[in-house]
């Protein structure tokens, strides 16, 4: 099946607001096998809207429409729908009694404009608002067409997709099976991936492989659509088999989780802990790691020591080491591990000290370069230099935090 989806709204078209409703509803179609071939954005314009529907009804069997069911003028959705496809529009008692309840568990009367809401496309069926009040519709056309319309605010878009809308759609379409297989990757870039696994993937047809990469971070999705989960399964299963013999330790998910998370499984596993100390990511790392539910049994803690004093009161790191070295130099983030290892009383510590920019840097380690220390049990120390490209001041922050992690957990498997 073939869906199009309009979004509907001026405020769309501004720079201040983006149509993330098609987004979710494209993932959610396609996980149900249905194909989005068109996305329009439309302002509230009743013949531009009018003209819209036309145009899309061309190549969609499935058209969606969000936004424009709000109670006031500028909200014309419903009629609009109602021009291009030739049928009345007819006031609904029963769901204008619907709304005056609504109205009054909110501890509020409904004013006259809300009835506008109760009104209902020729032939359609009333999707109940469970957050709000404007009621979604489900049109079916000849011809197997089918035009839905849900409110804009997102937080009753989905809810409303997800009881009322794909319930209906899933009854009408072919029984499909789906598998899908996640690697996240890191410690590779995005080229030589590619480079790494095209040879292999290619030849597919399904799985359908997706490569998304983000700073220091990549996601390779396989996704395999068949008549049988059998089916689906077999073929999901053989070329995962050969990404993962090609990717090995490289990968540290397989269950789309982030890479602090296996940092921490790992450690968990080991019954040890881990610090951080940190100069341009100022908490970034920390960040991460306490953002993991049920991190307070690994992480405990750590430092922002972004200027000299503080790499020097909090930490212990040496003057000297930094007046010789200077503060981007795998001697100071040693010492920036060690004395948050010490200092945190944890197992492991990462630091990490580097250059930023856009300003700053030496001849020898300009913009982009960053130190990242490890220290651990039984006196371990490595530091590792890496060098990112320069232009994105929070892109390298990013990239950092990224090969920190990826760093303590090469070193702990
Ligand atoms: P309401 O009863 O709230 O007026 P509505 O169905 O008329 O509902 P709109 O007025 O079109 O919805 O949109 C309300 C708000 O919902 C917008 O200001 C915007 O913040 C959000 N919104 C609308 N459409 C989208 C979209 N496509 N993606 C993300 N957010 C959206
Ligand atoms: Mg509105």
């Amino acid at each position: 099946m073939h869906a199009a989806i309009i979004a509907v709204g001026s405020e769309l078209l501004t720079h201040t607001r983006l149509d993330t409703n098609s987004l979710y509803l494209t993932e959610k179609l396609n996980d149900m096998g249905v194909e989005v071939v068109q996305k329009l954005i439309v302002g509230d314009h009743r013949g531009g809207l009018e003209k819209a529907v036309r145009y899309a009804l061309e190549s969609a069997q499935l058209l969606i429409l969000t936004g424009g069911l709000g109670p006031t003028e500028d909200d014309l959705t419903r009629e609009a729908v109602a021009a291009a496809t030739d049928r009345a529009i007819h006031f609904d008692p029963e769901v204008c009694a619907w709304l005056e309840a609504r109205f009054q568990s909110f501890g509020r009367t409904m004013s006259e404009i809300n009835k506008r809401q109760a009104y209902v496309l020729e032939g359609a069926e009333v999707l109940p608002n469970g957050r709000g009040t404007a009621p979604g519709q489900w049109l079916s056309l000849p011809h197997n067409q089918i035009v839905v319309l849900l409110p804009g605010p997102p937080g009753e878009m989905k809810p409303m997709a997800g009881q009322e809308f794909f319930p209906r759609l899933q009854k009408i379409l072919p029984p499909l099976a789906l598998a899908t297989a996640t690697f996240r990757v890191s410690g590779i870039g995005e080229s030589d991936l590619d480079a790494l696994i095209a040879p292999i993937y290619k030849p597919y047809e399904r799985p359908v492989t997706t490569i998304l990469a983000k700073a220091g971070d990549i996601t390779v999705h396989l996704r395999t659509q068949a008549t049988t989960q059998t089916e689906a399964d077999a073929l999901t299963s053989e070329l995962a088999a050969k990404i993962e013999a090609a990717l090995g330790n490289k990968i540290y998910s397989h269950d789309g989780s982030p890479l602090e998370a296996a940092v921490l499984r790992l450690l968990e596993a080991k019954g040890q802990t881990v610090a951080v100390a940190e100069s341009l990511t100022g908490g970034m790392l920390g960040s991460r790691l306490s953002g993991i539910a049920g991190a307070s049994k690994v992480f405990v803690g750590g430092f922002i020591s972004y200027n000299n004093g503080q790499k020097q009161s909090l930490l212990g790191v040496d003057p000297w080491a930094i007046a010789e070295h200077t503060e981007v130099s795998e001697e100071v983030a040693l010492q920036m591990a060690v004395g948050a290892q010490e200092r945190a009383n944890a197992h492991w510590a990462l630091s990490l000290t580097g250059y930023a920019g856009p300003d700053g840097g030496t001849a020898e380690n300009p913009v982009g370069t960053v130190f990242c220390g490890i220290a651990g049990p039984g006196g371990f120390r490595k530091a590792h230099r890496f060098r990112y490209p320069t232009g994105d001041r929070d892109r390298i922050r990013q990239f950092a935090v990224q090969s920190a992690l990826n760093l303590l957990r090469l070193t702990l498997i």
